[in-house]
């Protein structure tokens, strides 16, 4: 796994050199780097990457020589990849901390992350950081979130999704339900309007249950935390996979912010957790201080039950992720940084060890922060244009 996280040194170390000798450099060679296509699991080595006007132009055998008019990188040690997504980012509330967020993960090599806690005024975000030649991630954005607060009537219901499509966003999310009414009625205006539906996997709060069939059909693309998995049966899990690959629904298992909460690392591992020396003294202290209380409060018994049941819930996930990656059903990758001692960008890195406890290959994991994202986030709704000319055709 440390492979890849060179392949971010090599990203920082090409911008910097980049920059440092020309201001903007349109020819660059890459010397004797190891290429990671993904387009097999195979690692070219020696390779020589030409780049202009930031396109890859060529890969070949490497001369290790420099070349007239390409500025020269050493690639040697180093590896070259396709750059990482982030599929579950919560926003802050600021512009200010919004760039710092992109930095962030730009220097991590993720480059593109979509939004799970979204705000109207986002798109104003989009507009200002992903401009045609901005080099911040791309932002792929969900309107405010459908919670089961939220009692809207089917005129409310339609009049929420055409505004989100009048105004492009991406998809719609839920994280809870009021009631399976709700549900219906979000997923006919959903189908209307052409939006993707992502979130957690809908259970209600009172009143009838959504049937599996009814949410195996709908507009739902991707769910998230393998909810309606995990803590379910074999049989129930076995059928879900099934439809999930039938109905070609994404998973992003989100094990990170779940790994947090086991409260398996101690104070001191969980100071030196990845990327923590990007958190202000103020904050950490705050962190820990409100750690060390409830630890105390619930007592040593207790609190090393608690690791003991989270770390029995971490290795059902690891047998289910196992499950999907053999079925082939498409799984993106996310850390959802959203709580304590994790910050955005560096715990996508973390993230990808935690998804290698299900024992799946390198080649699987990397797969999905590049290539199944990628067509993940940008082919969603024309995949479902696509199936629903096929309902037609049929
Ligand atoms: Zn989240």
């Amino acid at each position: 796994m440390k492979q890849f996280f060179l392949v971010v040194f090599i990203i920082q170390a090409v911008i910097s050199v980049a920059q440092s000798k020309e201001g903007v450099v349109n020819k660059l060679l890459l010397s004797n780097i190891s290429v990671i296509s993904m387009k097999n699991n195979k690692i070219l080595e020696n390779q020589d990457v030409k780049i202009q006007n930031g396109k890859i132009i060529s890969i070949k055998k490497s001369k290790k020589l420099k070349e007239k008019d390409f500025l020269f990188f050493d690639g040697s040690g180093k590896y070259i990849m396709p750059s990482l997504a982030d599929a579950h980012v919560h926003f802050p509330a600021s512009e200010l901390e919004m760039e710092q967020v992109l930095k962030l993960n730009l220097i991590n090599g993720v480059t593109k992350l979509r939004s799970m806690r979204g705000e109207w005024q986002h798109t104003e975000w989009r507009k200002k950081f992903n401009t045609p030649d901005g080099f911040y991630p791309k932002l792929y954005l969900s309107p405010p979130t459908i919670t089961r607060n939220d009692d809207l009537t089917k005129e409310q219901i339609e009049s929420f999704v055409k505004k989100a499509k009048e105004n492009k966003f991406d998809f719609i999310k839920i994280l809870s339900l009021k009631s399976a009414a709700t549900f219906t009625n979000l997923d006919v205006a959903c189908k209307k309007y052409k939006m993707v539906i992502g979130g957690h996997f809908p259970v209600v709060t009172a009143g009838d249950k959504v049937s599996d069939k009814t949410i195996f059909n709908s507009n739902y693309r991707a769910f998230e935390y393998l909810g309606g998995l995990a803590g379910e049966s074999v049989e129930m899990i076995t059928d879900r996979i099934e439809l999930l690959k039938r109905n070609n629904i994404t998973i992003c298992p989100t094990l990170s912010w779940y790994d947090i909460g086991s409260g398996r690392n101690s104070i001191s591992e969980l100071k030196d957790l990845r990327g923590m020396e990007f958190v202000s003294k103020t904050k950490m202290n705050d962190w820990i201080a409100s750690t060390i209380e409830y630890r105390d409060k619930i007592g040593d018994e207790a609190y090393k039950s608690e690791v003991i049941r989270e770390m029995k819930r971490a290795e059902d996930k690891y047998k289910i992720i196992k499950q999907l990656d053999q079925a082939g059903v498409n799984m993106i990758l996310s850390p959802d940084a959203s709580s304590k001692y994790m910050i955005t960008g560096f715990n996508v890195l973390g993230e990808m060890e935690l998804v290698k406890n299900a024992n799946i290959s390198n080649y699987s994991i990397l797969k999905m922060a590049t290539l199944i994202s990628q067509s993940f986030l940008t082919k969603t709704l024309e995949q479902l244009k696509l199936e629903r000319l096929l309902i037609l055709l049929f």
